[in-house]
């Protein structure tokens, strides 16, 4: 039975934790779970630690015998370090994580016991897994998925199960997952950064995207969020009446760390750093009791397996705690909701960040190429960014006032506007030599190493130039990275792939130099992408009026922005690059809708169970309250009574009002819902939800606040904002 909201106050007050011990150095710590390449050189053969050094690097194939190898000298660390059990570790379209645990304990035929792992366990698994999602394509007569290691993301040890991280693909290769699509579009910009790379320095072999997140999350005590069947349930506030006080007077933001949470984030933080996740930063965010986590940035793919695990740590070690963590991206209204800023760049194995001006005006020269090539491929493919951060929950923080808008704008600062705006007035074709020197010393040769103006940086921007990496800003605090960066990177390999066949027609056939190739094209993408620059605050309606008049997507909710994955430009697009099929979109896009409508209609459900079994009598029992008392002053004072208990009649009169339309609104929430699940296009299902039952939740909302103002505390059932936002 859950807990009633007093029981739960209790708990949470009478909290008792251990004082953190945060002594030691965290570097002896890094990696102690990770079969990384210090455990590979001890527990591999010369031979399967290259081999495996060559898939990482060169993306090269293993064969059975190696893999062998590698299983071995796995499980010997493994079982060196205590584990029992093994898992693929992989990422179905639900955007969280699955495992399937296996024994390495197996019966050998004669009878004896004994721990075993193979090759053929470690590079591929059928863990059945047909409940996950799949968009229709396991619907056909082979409906088999299978998963495959990715040795790029390197095995790990979580509790006492050795954990492979791999892909998750149908029988006929399609994907079934984040990862494999993130790993082609991963492939994609390797390839087109380095051919454009190279026109700046030969000795580039590969380029590997680089992600660093920010997760932010709120902690809350876990009974008090069991006391709610909102929270606990959807992961977000139904009903709750603001509190008093909010984040007006920004006392929590940056502030003392509460000392469990302290403890929390400690803990976390310890055993972050031995599974390999680099975890650096942490602080309290801007609303109570929310609180922000940043890691050193790493290799894309890396980076988004780091991010997943984290959350599953975090969710583990808040319970120990007597915290429930919070990754919704809107848990409570009136307050800022949480994201998962994505910062993004591009880095070559001679160990350069490409979009990091440099001290050279030739190095500037390779830094505006890729930055203006991202900005170029943001324009071009702005409504398929929108679409790759759209969540049902994530569509109630954009475009609330803490969040970027669902309109997508880049923001580079002013000093770097300048810098474009001066490049665009370069001349056509050949450049004099005057033209060469003005443009080196005066325009390319100006871009400071340090951009100063970024560090006063425009937080409505969904997209960011923030120094030395974009920051995306819109993703939500619950998604999976792999969806925004799979999206981001195949868009600006596009981009990239089309600006090196631009050049080089250019030095081919219009005899142009190397450098006045790279200009003249640049200009004309400056040229042409110039809608998708904004410098301005994002949240006004003057800015969508404006966006209006740009022509940029204005996609709203989920279902609108979605529409796009399936359009020609999109089936183009991942196919070119090689990242997706029409069938893994379509697919993919099926299986974002049908998630959608089912958050909304368990939303809808557990709303409709809140004003049934919980809200009416609750108002109810107010109401007996008040009639037992307004009979007892009938007693005392006949006919006068009325003026005596003037109030609380008055009040009786609302909440009969309120119940009447509370009842009323519920009802016809029900009755959308039933008409909307009686569609079979899942198009319209998603958009039927969205439009039709949706708009109910705020109507019912605005009811049960006012109730929940009018009623004695007493007789209130859900844990209260203010209880649940200041309890520490
Ligand atoms: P904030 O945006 O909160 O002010 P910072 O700008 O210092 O914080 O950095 C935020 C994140 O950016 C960190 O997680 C960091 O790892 C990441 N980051 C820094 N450089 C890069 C890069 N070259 N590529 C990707 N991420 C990066
Ligand atoms: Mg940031």
């Amino acid at each position: 039975m859950p807990k009633t909201r007093f029981q739960a106050l209790v708990e949470s007050r009478n909290r008792e934790y251990a004082t953190i011990n945060e002594t030691g150095k965290r570097s002896d710590l890094f990696g102690k779970h990770v079969f990384n390449e210090e455990k590979m050189l001890q527990f591999l053969t010369a031979e399967a630690f290259d081999k495996v050094k060559s898939a990482i690097y060169q993306g090269n194939k293993i064969d059975r015998k190696i893999a062998d190898q590698v299983a071995e000298g796995m499980k010997a660390w493994a079982l060196s370090m205590g584990a029992t059990h093994y898992t693929h570790w992989f990422q179905p379209l639900t955007g969280a994580t699955a495992e399937k645990h296996d024994a390495f304990f197996d019966i050998l035929p004669d009878g004896r016991a004994m721990e075993k792992f193979g090759g053929a366990q470690l590079v591929q698994q059928e863990p059945d897994a047909s409940s996950f999602p799949s968009g229709g394509i396991r619907n056909t007569f082979e409906a088999r998925g299978y998963t495959a290691w990715d040795p790029t993301s390197p095995a790990f040890i979580y509790k006492t199960t050795l954990c492979i991280p791999t892909i998750f693909v149908a029988y006929t290769g399609e994907a079934l997952d984040n990862k494999a699509p993130l790993l082609r579009a991963l492939q994609a910009i390797d390839q087109a950064a380095t051919g454009v790379a190279q026109y700046f320095d030969k000795n580039v072999r590969k380029v590997h995207a680089t992600l660093g997140w920010e997760q932010e999350y709120f902690l809350i005590d876990k009974s008090l969020v069991n006391s709610r069947l909102d929270l606990s349930v959807t992961g977000r506030t139904l009903v709750g009446s603001f509190s008093a006080k909010g984040q007006q007077l920004d006392d929590h933001y940056f502030g003392v760390i509460p000392a469990r949470v302290l403890g929390f984030m400690s803990e976390l933080e310890k055993e972050c750093t031995k599974l390999g996740i680099p975890v650096k930063t942490r602080h309290n965010e801007v609303a109570p009791n929310q609180f922000e986590l940043a890691p050193v940035f790493e290799e894309a793919n890396l980076s988004v397996d780091h991010n997943l695990l984290l959350m599953d740590v975090m969710e583990e070690i808040a319970d120990k705690y007597n915290f429930s963590v919070l990754f919704h991206e809107k848990p409570f209204a009136g307050i800022n909701g949480s994201g998962k800023h994505n910062n993004w760049s591009l880095g070559t194995d001679t160990g350069v960040n490409l979009l990091s001006p440099g001290t050279t005006p030739m190095k500037n020269l390779q830094f505006l190429t890729f930055f203006v090539n991202t900005i170029k491929a943001v324009d071009t493919y702005e409504e398929l960014l929108r679409a790759s951060i759209a969540s049902a929950s994530n569509d109630h923080r954009l475009g609330a006032n803490e969040a970027p808008p669902p309109i997508i704008s880049i923001f580079i600062g002013q000093q770097l506007s300048d810098v474009l705006d001066e490049l665009e007035g370069v001349s056509k074709g050949k450049l004099s030599p005057q033209e060469k020197t003005e443009l080196k010393l005066n325009v390319v040769g100006k871009i400071p190493e340090i951009l100063l103006d970024n560090t006063d940086r425009n937080r409505t921007s969904p997209f960011a130039f923030t120094g030395n990496k974009f920051e995306m800003r819109g993703v939500g605090s619950k998604m999976n990275c792999a969806k925004p960066m799979t999206t981001l990177n195949t868009i600006v390999a596009k981009q990239l792939t089309d600006f090196k066949k631009e050049v080089d027609t250019l030095i081919d056939k219009k005899n142009l130099k190397k450098d006045e190739a790279v200009f003249n094209v640049l200009r004309e993408y400056i040229k042409t992408s110039k809608r998708i620059r904004f410098e301005g605050d994002g949240y006004g309606i003057e800015w969508q009026e404006e966006a209006r008049r740009r022509k940029l997507s204005f996609n709203k909710n989920t279902p609108e922005a979605l529409q796009v994955i399936t359009s020609k430009e999109s089936y183009e697009l991942f196919k070119q690059m090689g990242v997706m099929n029409e069938v893994e979109l379509k697919a993919h896009k099926e299986v974002e809708l049908g998630a959608y409508i089912f958050h909304i209609q368990i939303e809808g459900r557990v709303l409709g169970e809140m004003v049934y079994n919980h809200i009416i009598p609750a108002a109810i029992k107010y109401q007996n309250m008040l009639l037992e008392n307004i009979h007892g002053l009938k007693e005392v004072y006949g006919a006068a009574h009325k003026k005596v208990a003037e109030g609380q009649l008055n009040i009786l009169e609302q909440i009969g009002e309120h119940i009447v339309e509370i009842k009323k609104l519920t009802d016809e929430m029900a009755d959308a819902r039933r008409r909307a699940n009686g569609m079979s296009v899942v198009d319209k299902k998603a958009q039927a939800y969205c439009n039709n039952v949706r708009p109910y939740f705020d109507k019912i909302r605005e009811h049960s606040d006012t109730l929940e103002k009018l009623i004695a505390d007493e007789f209130w059932p859900f844990t209260k904002y203010r209880e649940m936002l200041f309890s520490k």
